[in-house]
């Protein structure tokens, strides 16, 4: 079973030492990469290079930093694919990314699979490119087709993996691999997945992302109010449940967003790790 793990940059030395016993602690799990966000939630692109510099230094792990093009000039990103090729990072997650709503320009590269291309042109085969995909499509998508199109784009330009959004359903993520399949996409396509561990920030953030919460999820979380030990045992079993199904089903890994936590992603990893075993 492949997986990985995702990290923001923090914006405090508190917050990077937590950072590194987080890591510590995934690191033994074996994964095969770690990644970290770029400019996500107010942090900046030198936080990016400082946290993966943290990492790579710390760690030693294969660390893949987000790129977005989005309100960044075309020299800007050249500068920064060079400074990760000298790192020797190899792994690269590109994006288009969101501008905070009220900031000026969107950037000279418009959309990510401009980026793919120009990663290429600058590093040539160097890094293996993830992209960013959808299984309940992207919210300024016009159509599903153009969705689904746009994914082959990304591979067209030299995108050699994906990388979905999080999502709860699983025939969402299995509809859109198909649907790939028969446009041609060749890409290894790994579900993104969110521990649920806080009802409030998981309900803000996927209204912000377009991640659906199913009723039957939402309610039985509201529910429990205050009890944290109810909700993290309940979003345990559904996030546990959606991971087997869609390793049974055939998807090529999981990737975990962990908001910089260990314990959910470890304790989920742990567990599917063992059913994998008693199934061998
Ligand atoms: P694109 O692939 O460029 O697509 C964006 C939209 O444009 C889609 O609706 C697409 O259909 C449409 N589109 C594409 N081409 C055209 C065209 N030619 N004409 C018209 N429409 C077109 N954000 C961050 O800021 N930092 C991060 O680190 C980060 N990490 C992420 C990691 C993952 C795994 C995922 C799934 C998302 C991440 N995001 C991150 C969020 C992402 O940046 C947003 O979802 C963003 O809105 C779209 O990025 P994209 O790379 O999918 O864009």
């Amino acid at each position: 079973m492949k997986f990985s793990f995702e990290f923001f940059p923090p914006k405090t030395p508190e917050g990077m030492s937590n950072l590194l016993l987080t890591s510590k602690r995934l690191a033994e799990l074996s994964p095969e990469f770690f990644s970290v966000t770029f400019g996500a939630g107010g942090s900046t692109r030198e936080g990016t290079l400082a946290t993966v510099q943290m990492l790579k230094e710390n760690i030693g792990m294969n660390v893949a930093p987000h790129l977005a093009c989005m309100g960044c000039s075309r020299s800007a990103l050249i500068d920064i694919i060079k400074i990760y090729q000298r790192l020797g990072l190899k792994r690269i997650v590109a994006l288009r990314g969101d501008l905070p709503s009220g900031m000026g320009q969107s950037g000279e590269l418009k959309f990510a699979y401009e980026l793919v291309s120009l990663i290429r042109e600058v590093s040539g085969d160097h890094f293996y490119i993830e992209v960013a995909a959808y299984p309940e499509f992207h919210p300024q998508c016009v159509t599903v087709e153009d969705d689904i199109m746009n994914l082959k784009a990304k591979m067209d330009a030299g995108a050699n993996s994906a990388i979905t959004q999080y999502f709860f359903n699983a025939d969402a993520y299995f509809y859109l691999r198909d649907a790939c399949v028969k446009h041609g996409i060749t890409l290894p396509i790994v579900p993104g997945i969110m521990p649920i561990t806080q009802v409030a920030k998981l309900i803000r953030f996927s209204e912000v992302c377009g991640a659906e919460i199913p009723q039957w999820i939402r309610k039985q979380l509201i529910s429990f109010e205050d009890d944290v030990d109810s909700i993290k045992a309940f979003g345990q079993e559904v996030v546990y449940k959606l991971c087997e199904r869609l390793l049974s089903g055939g998807a090529p890994g999981l990737h975990f967003y962990t908001l910089n936590h260990a314990e959910p992603s470890a304790t989920l990893v742990t567990s599917l790790l063992s059913t994998a075993k008693l199934a061998e």
